[in-house]
């Protein structure tokens, strides 16, 4: 790639000053809020921010009040998009304390997506620990019950520079949303489109990063999917247009009559923790799980004969969402008669316990921030 970032390595040990906010959230304030959160409109008072530069490498970690950034209007992200994200979320256990789900599986993705896009790779400590501050400070914040604290780590390339180049300056920040049961009385299944005249992601391209211009490019394919009546977008590769690749921001499985999984292999999709705890939890229960190509057809097809049991969707946000029904320019089909069915109902008791440190962590996937 060419591009260099020497100073990365001294920033092992940052230390994050801390500055907490003068005006926070009044109590009763917060309480009204954790209500009902909804999804990502409810922020909490802090942020994590840690600056880097080529001359000083990674500088300046904070924890502070949460406020908008100033950014001159030639900011390089706003013109060439250098931007990435993670998603990660903080679960109240029953005995007061709070888990983090696999949080060095984000910082290693996190450093990944920042070399496909030629930005200065964090070091994972530094971002488990700008993630730890912020569920510290804001602690009060975690809902109870089947809520949890949505955590959005993000870099944005912050040289103030027209020319079409890695930036040589960059802005991490952690900033966290208390987020509701994303589904009330259990999931409900989900309807997808599948997108025959848009693609998400070609072989040598950013499919299997969290860059924001993914999201960008999927929305069309969304809206189409809204405008037909579904809930998500499902994408087939960009060179047969036939296999099935993912959902615009969930990984897929199918659960077949002989008790097997399939799910589509790594490559261009982006390489979900969930879609790998899945695999493990399944796996060690001893179901055969195969990551394999998969076509439109072959799915129609296996619905119609009975074959696939089921589908689902899967990621941090919803956990696994049960597909009920697919519709694409060639007809619709209902799976499992459109309702959700008990492999993905199990296996997202299994996670969700886990998460919530009701069952034992035997994978050490959890790490208690209290
Ligand atoms: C984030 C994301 C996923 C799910 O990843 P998790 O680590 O399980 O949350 C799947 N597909 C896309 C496109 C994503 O952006």
């Amino acid at each position: 790639m060419g591009v260099s970032f020497d100073k990365i390595d001294g920033a092992m040990l940052l230390e994050f000053e801390k500055q907490p906010a003068t005006n926070p959230t009044p109590e009763k304030e917060r309480a009204a809020k954790l209500v009902d959160p909804g999804f990502g409109r409810i922020f909490t008072d802090h942020m994590a921010v840690v600056r880097y530069s080529q001359a000083k490498g990674w500088h300046g970690a904070r924890v502070e009040s949460r406020a908008n950034f100033a950014l001159d209007p030639a900011t390089a992200v706003l013109h060439y998009a250098q931007e990435i994200f993670e998603g990660l979320k903080a679960y109240k256990r029953d005995d007061g304390g709070v888990n983090l789900f696999r949080p060095d599986a984000n910082a290693r993705r996190f450093r990944n997506s920042a070399e496909r896009m030629a930005m200065a790779p964090l070091p994972e400590p530094v971002f488990i620990e700008a993630v730890e501050q912020l569920v510290r400070i804001d602690r009060d914040w975690i809902p109870g019950g089947e809520g949890s604290l949505y955590l959005r780590p993000f870099m944005i390339a912050n040289e103030v520079f027209l020319g079409v180049k890695p930036s040589s300056e960059y802005i991490f920040a952690v900033i966290a949303s208390p987020v509701g049961s994303y589904f009330k009385g259990g999931p409900a299944p989900v309807s997808i489109w599948v997108s025959e005249n848009y693609t998400r992601a070609a072989i040598g391209g950013t499919g299997a990063v969290k860059c924001g211009g993914n999201y960008a490019a999927s929305l069309r394919a969304q809206a189409e999917a809204i405008d037909h009546g579904c809930d998500q977008v499902v994408f087939l590769d960009a060179v047969e247009r036939r296999y099935i690749e993912e959902l615009g921001g969930m990984n897929v499985f199918f659960a077949f009559d002989d008790g097997s999984l399939l799910t589509p292999p790594l490559g261009t999709i982006l390489p979900g923790i969930t879609r790998d705890s899945i695999i493990a939890l399944a796996k060690e229960s001893g179901t055969r799980v195969r990551e394999e190509l998969y076509t439109i057809d072959q799915w129609r097809a296996d619905a119609a004969s009975g074959k696939l049991k089921e589908a689902f969707a899967c990621g941090t946000a919803a956990v696994i969402s049960p597909i009920g029904k697919v519709c694409s320019a060639s007809g619709d089909f209902l799976i499992n008669g459109g309702a959700a069915g008990p492999v993905a109902m199990g296996l997202r008791k299994k996670l969700v316990d886990i998460q919530y440190g009701r069952a034992a962590d035997t994978h050490k996937w959890i790490r208690k921030v209290f």
